[in-house]
């Protein structure tokens, strides 16, 4: 892939930006030539529209609600040598694990006592311990035996014929990250394993979308290369995607890299800023008005506070990165598994969802366009049509009543009351009904 120097404009135009703005609130993909001029605005008062639009658009497309996930890591026994990564096979002194079958499902189980409807499983690469069969077994029994309603994965790059079978075991979301698109950066910073294949990896999602996914998660990591031209090659890429496929990626996350313990890469010249990691929300949002943007743990409390109400749509909460990371919390004193990186903000899963509420935001623990065949072209034509924005917002409501009914401390339960009574106000009787099964003991009820 290769993006021409001149299209990277230096010069900040005003007027030509407000159009992009309103291309954006438009609910309209940008052009890579667009995608460039806001990189290049160098009048703050000029970024204060692009923030305020990024907030626009993301409320358009999904109104106020903020859905809640959690990472869950099934091993951390890799083959690859990834040098930022702690569990990449060259750190000798890393604590190894892959999670058995019963010990993937007590972790899911634990999350789900605390409210979690959605997790993303995590895997290091290794064909030996973590494969198709062992993913496939896995995800069939958090299935069977917790509560947990969607599962969606991050894991290695696979052949057609295993991400049929990813695909048929029930998982939402195929996540996988190009890390960074320039080769010769990549071939540095992955020396061996089959991640070295750089063609293998920017072709997954391609594969992926042949063996029926629809709903695919892309991301670079930040911090690997320079983050105008990564971000720039991954619009690239999911324009060729929607053009071959009528859809692009359903989520993109914004992973910055975090110091890990038996890390090869002490220091990078590429380092984000909070500044430039907020400039590069607000760019993906007006780029792909309909994408969750999905933020991590590896970011600071106050940071994600204020991503909230930039354009933000997903973000992870109470999140542990190493295998059995949840079991081992409960077990103080105990030596856990390695973790994967730092975790900069260490907040429950209640703290959260108060914390959006708080905002005037709306947290949602929803599950339901997977189910329900919301997937692919069909989700980004309803997005781009606005109705997603209604589905999302009375599913957010339901899945906040159901939060309150069955999980929520008692601290935050009058804040969280008051929530739903104002928003309901706003919303047609139907809610209303609806919100009476709940009280009545009916679960997942969802439009
Ligand atoms: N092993 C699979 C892979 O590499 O695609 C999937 C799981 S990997 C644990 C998930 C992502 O974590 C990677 O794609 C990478 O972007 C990110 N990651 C790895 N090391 C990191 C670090 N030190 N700081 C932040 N993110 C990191
Ligand atoms: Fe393994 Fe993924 Fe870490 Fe690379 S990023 S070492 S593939 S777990």
């Amino acid at each position: 892939m290769h993006i021409a120097p001149e299209k990277i404009s230096s010069k900040t135009d005003k007027y030509l930006i407000k159009d992009i703005i309103a291309k954006s609130l438009d609910l309209q993909i940008l052009s890579l030539e667009e995608v460039s001029r806001l990189m290049s605005i160098d009048d703050e008062r000029l970024w204060g529209d692009v923030f305020d639009a990024s907030r626009r658009v993301k409320e358009k497309v999904y109104g106020k609600r903020i859905v809640l996930f959690a990472p869950l890591y099934l091993s951390n026994e890799c083959v690859n040598n990834c040098l930022y990564c702690g569990f990449r096979i060259g750190n000798s002194t890393a604590k190894r694990k892959t999670l058995s079958t019963d010990e993937a499902v007590s972790e899911a189980s634990l999350l789900s006592k605390k409210g979690y409807k959605r997790l993303l499983l995590v895997t290091s690469e290794n064909p030996k311990f973590a494969g198709i069969d062992y993913l496939e077994s896995v995800i069939k029994a958090i299935y069977d035996k917790t509560d947990i309603r969607i599962l969606h994965i991050n894991t290695q790059p696979m052949s057609v014929e295993d991400f049929k079978r990813l695909k048929a075991s029930g998982v939402g979301v195929y996540q996988c990250f190009q890390e960074t698109y320039n080769i010769s950066a990549y071939k540095k910073l992955h020396p061996s394993g089959p991640k070295a294949d750089y063609n293998w990896r920017l072709n997954a999602m391609d594969r992926a979308i042949e063996a029926g996914f629809e709903d695919i998660g892309m991301g670079v990591l930040l911090g690997l290369y320079d983050w105008r031209w990564d971000i720039g090659a991954l619009i690239v890429h999911s324009h060729r995607l929607i053009k071959k496929y009528g859809f692009g990626p359903h989520t993109v996350s914004v992973p910055r890299l975090q110091p890990a313990e038996g890390s090869g890469l002490t220091r990078s010249k590429h380092t984000v800023s909070d500044t430039d990691f907020k400039k590069i929300v607000a760019i993906y949002r007006l780029a792909l008005p309909y994408v969750g943007i999905v933020i991590s743990t590896r970011e600071p409390a106050g940071l994600r506070d204020d991503l909230l109400s930039l354009g933000v749509s997903q973000i992870s909460a109470g999140s542990k990165t190493s295998p059995l990371g949840y079991i081992a919390e409960g077990s103080l004193g105990e030596d856990t598994d390695t973790a994967q990186f730092e975790i900069a903000d260490n907040r429950s899963i209640d703290e959260i969802i108060g914390k959006i509420a708080e905002s005037g935001l709306l947290p949602s623990l929803c599950t339901a366009c997977y189910r329900e065949g919301r997937t692919g072209e069909s989700f980004r034509h309803l997005s781009e049509g606005e109705a997603m924005k209604n589905f999302c917002e009375q599913n957010a409501l339901l899945t906040l009543k159901e939060y309150i009914e069955d999980y929520a401390p008692a601290d935050i339960k009058p804040l969280l009351i008051k929530r739903l009574e104002e928003e309901v106000g706003k919303n047609g009787s139907g809610i209303l009904e609806k919100l009476k099964l709940i009280e009545q003991g009916k679960r997942d009820v969802h439009i």
